[in-house]
């Protein structure tokens, strides 16, 4: 496995599919972008009991991807952060050759250091429980 971002394709924030905050992913997008933890919820987040999630606008996957790329790039959420190194690609090398077909990252740059790459997978799994419990 190789993996190198191709900074400025950004296919990856376009992709169907949710983006997961946690509670601190919360509070730090929200303090960058100078509104209260409760506005940004408000604005942004779909939330349930146990999960925050952001909304999922019309044309584009993510409310924050504009013509610069991502615009809350120096805070983004984990999920996005860890991306490539997600339990459900890490674990399945299947779904890590999908995945090649849209980010060209997967096809650059040097071999993949799996110690620390499985280290940005236990982080995603201790952060959202609700989607790799069981
Ligand atoms: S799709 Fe891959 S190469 Fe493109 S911005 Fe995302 S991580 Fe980088």
């Amino acid at each position: 496995m190789r993996f190198e971002c191709q900074r400025g394709c950004v296919n990856c924030c376009d992709q169907p599919g949710f983006v997961y905050l946690t509670e601190a992913d919360h509070l730090r997008i929200a303090a960058h972008l100078h509104l209260t933890p409760e506005a940004f919820q408000a604005k942004y987040l779909y939330r349930t009991k146990n999960l925050r999630r952001l909304r999922i606008p019309r044309k584009v996957q993510c409310v924050f991807l504009g013509p610069e790329g991502c615009g809350i790039h120096p805070v983004k959420p984990l999920q996005c952060s860890t991306f490539p190194y997600w339990p459900e690609l890490l674990d399945n090398p299947m779904e890590w050759e999908k995945t090649k077909e849209w980010c060209p990252g997967m096809s650059h740059g040097p071999l993949v250091n799996i110690k620390l790459a499985n280290k940005q997978v236990k982080q995603m799994r201790a952060a959202h429980p609700h989607l790799y419990q069981g």
